[in-house]
């Protein structure tokens, strides 16, 4: 079969023939259809300082995907030859206490698809039938295949009681996006989102209702008598991994404010924890998805009208990867999805 692995210690993927993957017992082989390029693929891309750390030379990326059960283990239960799947990327342990105690999603022995194990830039993907989730014919393949990054989304949204609060959010990439759309949809007040790229605002607009702020231009607060707001906001998404946007995000916060963090700050950054203390906030770090929760919950809200397709800006096939690299790193992009046929 055809895959993208990481075949040599430097910049780039390739295209590789690799055998099919054996399955076992309790295993399915999923004929992927199509698959969504994230930021993670991008650092293993660039085989930055963490890619080299953790990325096996030799090994088959890609993690957000979507295809079909073409292949069952004996032991497997629940599942059909041709149901439509997406699935989740990480593999979880099952003897840690978070495990047994049904917090999949805190396992430490986790393992990525794609990141520590093959992946899913390839014309088959083997996966433990836990992690399967399967698709209703309302979900397409495309939007299955972000459903991955759609779910930091969401279980970053769903983090805090959003109902009638006025939100921030700092980083208008496809996730902190995404993000916006879902605190609209389950009734945010106003969802303001920042960034310094302007297209990136621009996107943001196209794809949810949210006030686009670009701080390199514009202060935070020349918005708050337009969206009748007097203390600041209730809740906050950290998205950027700047810490200049976290302070700002502390400073605009209201006593008692919450923030949820997805943004990985590179290194260790500033923090004045003093106005943090001050001001009592709440900070919660998200990693990943709840496993299944935040799937479930996820697949509700798009049966139920939330709409990120706009998201997807670029579509190309599989064997036009490059093209779809180079326009996730030019910075300017939303979600880039392949397609392997
Ligand atoms: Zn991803």
């Amino acid at each position: 079969m055809k895959a993208l692995a990481k075949v040599k210690p430097e910049v780039g993927l390739w295209q590789v023939e690799r055998a099919v993957p054996e399955i076992g017992p309790e295993d399915v082989l999923i004929k992927v259809r199509k698959t969504g390029i994230c930021g993670t693929d991008i650092h293993i891309w660039n085989w930055d300082d963490w890619a080299a750390r953790t990325v096996p030379v030799g090994l088959v990326t890609g993690h957000e995907f979507a295809g079909e059960i073409v292949a069952m283990g004996a032991l497997v239960e629940g599942l059909e030859i041709g149901q439509r799947c997406s699935g989740e990327g990480h593999l979880i342990g099952k003897l840690s206490r978070q495990s047994r105690a049904g917090k999949f999603h805190l396992d430490p022995a986790t393992r990525g698809i794609g990141v520590n194990d093959q992946g899913a830039f390839a014309e088959y993907l083997r996966l433990p039938a836990f992690n399967v989730v399967p698709l209703p014919d309302s979900i397409d393949d495309e939007i299955g295949a972000i459903l991955d990054p759609l779910g930091n989304a969401v279980h970053t949204a769903l983090s805090f009681d959003l109902v009638g609060e006025y939100m921030l959010i700092t980083g208008a990439g496809p996730i902190g996006i995404m993000a916006a759309a879902v605190a609209r949809h389950v009734g945010a007040r106003h969802v303001v989102i920042t960034d310094v790229n302007p297209a990136r605002l621009e996107l943001a607009a196209q794809v949810a209702d949210v006030v686009p702020v670009n701080v390199a231009e514009t202060d935070l607060r020349s918005v708050y008598p337009s969206l009748k707001m007097s203390q600041g906001f209730d809740v906050g998404m950290e998205m950027s991994g700047n810490h200049q946007a976290l302070d700002q995000m502390v400073d605009k916060l209201v006593m008692g404010g919450r923030i949820a963090m997805l943004g990985i700050p590179p290194g260790k950054s500033p923090v004045d924890w003093s106005r943090i203390v001050f001001k009592a906030i709440t900070i919660k770090g998200v990693y990943g998805r709840e496993i299944f929760e935040t799937w479930y919950k996820m697949i509700a809200m798009l049966e139920n009208g939330l709409d990120v397709r706009r998201v997807i800006i670029h579509r190309f096939r599989a064997d036009v990867f490059v093209t779809g690299f180079e326009t996730m790193r030019s910075g300017l992009s939303g979600k880039v999805v392949l397609d392997w046929g």
